[in-house]
């Protein structure tokens, strides 16, 4: 940890206090020994490692220069304390940032790997106290691929956050995108800059930050397809590929059984449900849209729905943790609505065309 309790009762950085000094846990007030690590990163630790709950020992340099950086990063603007002890939770986060409006913002900044059961618990604790949650990833994420379904678990409006200690490197990602059988897409920019301070103030999320950050393509094909002839090329490989799939045997017999029984081949799927390019999927592109043309199919030529309901059945088809689903959705359906299929009204949906399958 960067702080502890001197013998006058007062918060003292490592990297200030002095070695004659008694120091104490701010969480479980037992000693603590001043250490300076391999690289000179002033620390404080437990004399007994054992008994504090609120503070996991053995923090590794990168994670005490991150949360040193990120400290300071924060400090120019904002009211900041460092590894608070929230004693209602027994957590301590690495910062607490304090904002001028709205809640305030827990930072996390997370070098190793954390399992989904205790990423939930470290976020439901901390929202427990009407905080929000920032995770900033560390060098291991950084350099690694993520997967879709772990980008998920710690985004915070629509973006990642990294820090890269070696090089002193704060990264966002953001504007993520997925088309079948390639990998994951996203842009990226250096420094947190205004994105986080509009972010770190509160301000309205959804209108300024969120288009900024997030409401950018999410359903769009203009990143893919910029003319025609790329259009057919994009179709045709997406087509092989699933007809692959079906060869493989990788594709779930009950799904093409279904669409037998309804006279359909999985393979002549219409153009449609080959162009989806939403990030937050946890099946497939393809399947997604697929799900949605039978479940179009199955209302009728002329015949309406709720919205809602077939929002219902579609929002079990996204990763859990991911918050941008109803997004996806609304883009969906403007989609198809742009593409003469359905009409939207109110928070009903009447079809209008159904979408074909190809012949041979
Ligand atoms: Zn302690």
């Amino acid at each position: 940890m960067l702080l502890a309790i001197n013998s006058s009762n007062q918060y003292c950085f490592a990297n200030l206090a002095n070695r004659s000094e008694n120091y104490r846990c701010p969480a479980c007030k037992k000693p603590v020994v001043l250490r300076h690590g391999q690289q000179n990163v002033a620390h404080f630790a437990h004399q007994v490692q054992a008994g504090c709950h609120s503070f996991t020992e053995g923090e590794t340099i990168d994670h005490l220069l991150g949360k040193m950086a990120l400290y300071r990063y924060f400090a120019k603007d904002y009211q900041v304390v460092v590894e608070p002890v929230l004693s209602q939770i027994s957590q301590r986060p690495d910062l607490l940032v304090k904002r001028p409006r709205g809640t305030d913002l827990a930072i996390e900044y997370q070098c190793s790997s954390i399992g989904r059961k205790r990423l939930q618990e470290r976020n439901q604790g901390l929202e427990s106290l009407g905080l929000e949650v920032l995770w900033v990833l560390g060098p291991a994420y950084y350099h690694r691929r993520l997967s879709g379904e772990l980008t998920c678990r710690f985004l915070y409006c629509g973006r990642l956050f990294f820090y890269v200690p070696k090089q002193k490197r704060f990264d966002t990602r953001f504007n993520f995108s997925k088309t079948d059988f390639h990998k994951l897409q996203y842009e990226s920019q250096t420094g947190f800059g205004a994105v986080l301070s509009s972010v770190a103030n509160g301000t309205d999320n959804d209108e300024r930050v969120g288009r900024q950050l997030t409401g950018q393509p999410i359903v769009n094909q203009t990143r893919l397809v910029s003319s025609t002839s790329d259009l057919v090329q994009h179709l045709l490989y997406q087509r092989t590929k699933l007809t692959l799939l079906m060869v493989q045997g990788r594709v779930k017999v009950d799904l093409i059984n279904y669409l037998y029984e309804r006279g359909h081949r999985l393979d002549q799927l219409p153009d449609w449900c080959l162009l989806g390019q939403a990030f937050g999927l946890a099946v497939p592109n393809w399947h997604f849209r697929l799900v949605l043309v039978l479940l179009l199919e199955r209302v009728g030529l002329n015949h309406w729905i709720f919205e809602e309901r077939l929002s219902a059945r579609l929002r079990q088809y996204f990763y859990p943790s991911f918050q941008d689903h109803e997004k996806i959705l609304k883009a969906t359906y403007a989609d198809l609505a742009a593409s003469g299929v359905i009409c939207l009204q109110d928070n009903k949906i009447l079809v209008i065309k159904l979408l074909q399958f190809v012949a041979d």
